[in-house]
């Protein structure tokens, strides 16, 4: 599998998936979700609004992906997950790792090869993005399957700095 880290805005990716750092209800927010929402256009909504009335009635837990479409993206597939957030005491690198490596297995599920993610949790939900950068690196690095490349979209100099680093 390639990995790399590049600067730039995860909406105009084109790769098969990118991955959203999601809040638990779906129902859009600010920082990248927010811009996923804007670019996808308002069917992503309505999908993610289906998912709650279906299969998620409670929400997406923390560290957990689901797939939807990608709508006016040029990305096909957009992967929800939900990053842990510092500020509601969710300190654990392993519920952080597991959004990567879900979000993975979801890409593997849906038959996407190629997976843009952003820094999950390094805005709003307050972790430092080194860590992020570490602990996505080593999760990325520890998964198997047939995705084929991996590209964190990150969205300034210092978080660029982080990942290129972890690498
Ligand atoms: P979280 O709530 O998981 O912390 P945020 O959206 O607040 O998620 O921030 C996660 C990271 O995504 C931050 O580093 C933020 O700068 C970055 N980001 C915001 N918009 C975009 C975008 N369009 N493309 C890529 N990264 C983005």
């Amino acid at each position: 599998m390639r990995i790399e880290a590049v600067r730039g805005d995860i909406t105009e990716q084109d790769v098969d998936a990118i991955v959203n750092a999601a809040n638990s209800s779906l129902m859009g927010g600010g920082g990248v979700d927010g811009a996923i929402h804007r670019a996808a256009g308002p069917q992503l909504l309505e999908e993610c609004m289906e998912l709650r009335r279906t299969d998620l009635p409670d929400g997406l837990p923390v560290g957990q992906a689901v797939p939807t479409a990608g709508y006016a993206l040029r990305a096909p597939w957009v992967i929800h997950t939900v990053g842990p957030n510092r500020h509601r005491g969710e300190t654990d690198p392993a519920l952080l790792a597991a959004c990567f490596t879900s979000s993975l297995d979801v890409a593997d599920a849906v038959g996407a090869r190629t997976v843009a993610f952003p820094a999950v949790s390094a805005g709003v939900y307050g972790w430092d993005p080194a860590e992020v950068a570490r602990v996505a690196v080593d999760a990325v690095r520890g998964w198997t399957g047939d995705v084929e490349l991996v590209r964190f979209v990150l969205f300034d100099d210092a978080v660029l700095a982080a990942f290129t680093r972890a690498l």
